[in-house]
């Protein structure tokens, strides 16, 4: 449920982008969106499409991109991306710690 105010955010933001950079027709928008915060692809397409409509940003195709959380192994100083529910570190089998990485939410790129 926490989708709709965040890709409410990034809509706004997109829109204050594209007039700042006077791109007139956007054809692509760029979202980063961290695994850890566990949103829908679907759901946030769904939003998106929702609020765009009206706006310039209405033909803006919309690429998802998700980053996988960080971990860190503090044996191996070494940091490794978390696959699924996995924390162990690939060298060392330790479990590692968890970065503050993997929740972000923002446009990237804009054309
Ligand atoms: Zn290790």
């Amino acid at each position: 449920m926490h989708e709709v105010h965040q890709v409410q955010k990034v809509v706004a933001e997109a829109l204050a982008a594209v007039k700042d950079k006077n791109i007139p027709h956007p054809k692509k928008a760029v979202l980063i969106v961290g695994e850890l915060l566990g949103f829908d692809e679907g759901c946030i397409r769904l939003y998106w499409e929702q609020m765009i409509a009206d706006t310039v940003l209405s033909n803006t195709v919309l690429e998802v991109k998700f980053k996988p959380a960080l971990l860190e192994c503090k044996t191996c100083n070494i940091q490794y991306p978390k696959k699924g529910s996995d924390l162990q570190c690939p060298q060392c089998r330790k479990l590692g710690t968890l970065l503050p990485s993997g929740k972000e939410f923002f446009i990237t790129e804009i054309v």
